[in-house]
């Protein structure tokens, strides 16, 4: 199973240094990861885990990545991690307060960023006709991904939201690409086999020379020379 192949992957990374700087996204592709970290008994209690991004809903609501972590990682590990860092959507200052998690992030090089694929082929919420260059920062969400967060929880999905930019992931020692299902094999393709473009932010992270891409057979199914086997 994928998730316990990835989990397994993350836990042996996290027991080799404990105090690892990482960072996790959330929505259903990890989930299966993390019940499979958590149930090995992995722990991030001496790590720095800061989140991908965050959905701009109240604090609270079901759909917010930071409410995805909880109930998706942290409250299945034994202790909570050594230092929890996430969004503050109500900041007074947003602009302010995602160049203060830029800066936080990049204090000492993340050891580990795992993210996503949207379907439109987004990494956090960098949507497409990112540049490879934007910061941490507020965007407008493209309309796919509108339809995907309110599948995440009741209530009227998020408009904008904040994420890391494309500077914090490409300066991560490693990035870990994750991607599952049938619905996920053409975008998959075009991000690892399709130019390098801000139309599909994904293929930027072909630039990254620590790029690992963890694809389940259905996700993988679309790319050249794949019988299917994850990667
Ligand atoms: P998903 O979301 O894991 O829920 O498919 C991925 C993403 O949109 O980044």
């Amino acid at each position: 199973m994928w998730g316990d192949r990835a989990g397994a992957l993350l836990g042996e990374l996290v027991a080799g240094s404990p105090d690892l700087r990482i960072c996790l996204p959330t929505g259903s592709t990890p989930r299966p990861m993390y019940r499979a970290f958590a149930d090995a008994g992995g722990s991030l209690s001496e790590a720095t885990v800061y989140l991908l991004d965050e959905f701009g809903l109240p604090d609270g609501s079901p759909g917010r990545c930071d409410t995805m972590l909880e109930q998706d990682l942290l409250s299945l590990l034994p202790d909570p991690p050594g230092r929890l860092i996430t969004w503050d959507t109500d900041a007074h200052d947003l602009a302010a307060m995602c160049e203060a998690m830029e800066a936080d992030a990049a204090r000492a090089p993340l050891d580990l960023a795992i993210v996503g694929i949207g379907a439109n082929g987004h990494i956090g919420l960098n949507e497409p006709g990112t540049l490879v260059t934007d910061g941490a920062r507020r965007v407008e969400l493209d309309e796919r991904t509108i339809e995907s967060a309110a599948g995440y929880g009741a209530g009227p999905p998020p408009r904008w939201g904040v994420t890391f930019g494309f500077p914090t992931l490409m300066a991560a020692r490693e990035v870990w690409l994750i991607a599952t299902g049938g619905h996920k094999a053409e975008i998959l393709r075009r991000a690892l086999e399709g130019p390098v473009a801000g139309t599909v932010p994904a293929s930027f992270l072909r630039r990254h020379p620590g790029l690992v891409v963890l694809a389940d057979t259905d996700a993988a199914g679309a790319l050249a020379g794949q019988s299917g086997t994850a990667t």
